[in-house]
């Protein structure tokens, strides 16, 4: 847990090197809030069950640790595909604040921004956060890498949109792979692995078979692998290596947890 600093503010885990670098960033867990059973007790998420007051409770304190202004929060209707959104100011002004869902009827899994104090999330409980970071050009991104869109090469989508958009070398990018379900809990199918094989040359490395015929998937692997094909090196990748199913006590998790539970958010924002 090196790598990861715990914030004196309860809910935010951080890591070292965004940290040192100045990044505003963080990926949530589930201490420091006002939410009460299932959703005990930092629930960030309005569409699952918990109660609105409480959330708007628990967003205050996160964001407030955070030093973000809530009304320069944005986030998108995740869809477990591979669109991603780049956020400039001239859509968010033209949304009008408080936007915070942002292009709602198209549905995104990644955003990116070059903007100052405008902070991307993800939500997540289980699906893997990315978050992403180019010093050079000063630019960011946001990931939520679930199997789907982990498939469709989510990673890959967003290191090309940077590119495009920033002129983002692959080379100059960092990446931190957050909070999400571990290779030691995630089980799936072949209905998963069936099309994990088509989409990924070396996804064997990443799966493990188990006796009843099913498998162990390492989401967190796969994406890394992804992301070094899309030419970003090996010792800009973070993993954090933190399973949301083996911490209940720190993280909500949808498998380990389901059918109801909070969600996590994972932000990062550039300061001015
Ligand atoms: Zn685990």
């Amino acid at each position: 847990m090196e790598e990861i600093l715990r914030s004196r503010a309860p809910g935010v885990l951080q890591h070292r090197v965004f940290h040192e670098m100045g990044l505003v960033h963080a990926f949530s867990t589930r201490e420091g809030g006002v939410s009460r059973s299932l959703y005990h007790s930092l629930n960030l998420s309005v569409s699952v069950g918990d109660d609105p007051e409480a959330v708007k409770e628990n967003r205050r304190r996160f964001f407030s640790a955070l030093g973000v202004d809530p009304s320069r929060v944005v986030r998108v209707r995740q869809v477990h595909g591979d669109g991603v959104l780049v956020v400039g100011e001239e859509l968010v002004r033209r949304k009008g604040f408080p936007p915070i869902l942002l292009d709602e009827g198209t549905g995104y899994d990644a955003l990116t921004t070059n903007q100052p104090r405008l902070a991307l999330t993800i939500t997540t409980a289980d699906c893997l956060p990315i978050l992403l970071f180019d010093p050079r050009k000063r630019a960011i991104g946001a990931v939520h890498a679930g199997w789907r869109s982990t498939v469709k090469r989510i990673a890959e989508r967003a290191v090309k949109a940077m590119a495009t958009t920033y002129g983002t070398a692959p080379s100059d990018l960092l990446a931190i792979l957050g909070p999400g379900i571990g290779g030691c809990c995630y089980e799936v199918d072949e209905a998963v692995i069936q099309p994990l094989s088509q989409a990924l040359s070396s996804w064997q490395a990443y799966v493990v078979e188990k006796e009843d015929g099913r498998f162990l998937l390492d989401l967190a692997g796969v994406n890394q692998m992804v992301f070094q094909e899309a030419g970003v090196l090996p010792e800009h990748l973070f993993l954090t290596r933190l399973c949301t199913a083996c911490r209940p006590d720190l993280f909500y998790s949808y498998r380990a947890e389901k059918p109801k539970t909070g969600r996590m958010l994972n932000l990062i924002m550039l300061p001015s």
